[in-house]
């Protein structure tokens, strides 16, 4: 699997904050380990954004006219390396390892520790306007910038699993092409692979030419922002089914959301572990 990497992504960080360049070293440590293909970003521009977000809150973000203590002031061109790392894993069928992540920006909002909605740009890159695709979120929080980006949108089904309560306190319910499956805090892997073997149905139902994964690795136990009790080997029953779903569409891609355990590795290499041995 061709993975997308840039290190330019490691050179920012905010003393004690969650979202660390520690934890893309230590999934990029796991890649290298099981034999990834790494591969450059390309330049985006900006039409590439604007397919998503407003042109007037693109322009707040170059010019850092946003606060929110979660989501710090950043350069600009850490979302754009970080949107263009997904662009090119759309186009090559492959797994973004970037930061910051970006599930819960909106078309006109940040927050949650994203600036850019990278899957949503993505996806909109290579989706012609009669493809259907899916974006299916394993990330622990619910996707309220993506939801809010694809809501309501024909040919685009968002599906997240995401614990609840939890931020960003959305995704209670399924509306329109969003289905949200809200799991209890301390939802063990039995539950939540039920839960995805249902997520999974649908995708089947519509049959689509793309899907796109916002993959977290925040559901695993040892996380420190959210209850989920994933094990290790439930990662790599995870990794077994996306593959399964994966290697039924011609387009597909996977962009990195959360996971800030300081033992994010072993999630990783479970979940990679499992995907590859079917993709
Ligand atoms: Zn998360």
């Amino acid at each position: 699997m061709k993975v997308v990497f840039d290190k330019k992504c490691l050179e920012y960080e905010f003393f004690s904050h969650p979202e660390s360049p520690e934890r893309v070293k230590k999934i990029k440590n796991v890649l290298e380990m099981l034999g990834a293909e790494f591969v450059k970003p390309e330049d985006i521009t900006e039409r590439e954004l604007l397919k998503v977000h407003e042109k007037k809150f693109v322009e707040r973000l170059k010019l850092k006219e946003y606060f929110d203590p979660d989501t710090p002031c950043i350069e600009f061109c850490y979302p754009l390396l970080s949107a263009a790392c997904a662009v090119k894993a759309a186009k090559v069928c492959g797994f973004s390892l970037a930061r910051p992540p970006g599930h819960h920006a909106g078309k006109n909002f940040l927050g949650g520790f994203c600036y850019l909605n990278n899957v949503a740009i993505a996806l909109e890159s290579i989706r012609k306007e009669d493809e259907k695709a899916v974006i299916l979120d394993i990330d622990a929080h619910h996707g309220n910038g993506t939801e809010n980006i694809f809501f309501g949108r024909e040919n685009v089904l968002y599906i997240s699993l995401h614990q609840h309560p939890l931020y960003s306190g959305t995704g209670r319910e399924s509306r329109k092409n969003c289905i949200n499956f809200p799991l209890l805090p301390y939802t063990t892997g039995a539950l939540y692979l039920k839960t995805l073997a249902k997520a999974v149905e649908y995708i089947e139902k519509i049959s689509p030419q793309i899907i796109a994964i916002s993959l977290g690795f925040d559901t695993y136990v040892n996380d420190p922002l959210s209850q989920f009790m994933l094990s290790p080997k439930d990662f790599e029953e995870i990794g077994k089914i996306i593959s399964g779903v994966l290697k039924n569409v011609e387009k597909w891609f996977i962009v990195l959301e959360g996971g800030y355990a300081e033992d994010v590795d072993i999630a990783a290499y479970y979940f990679f572990d499992g995907l590859w041995k079917v993709v």
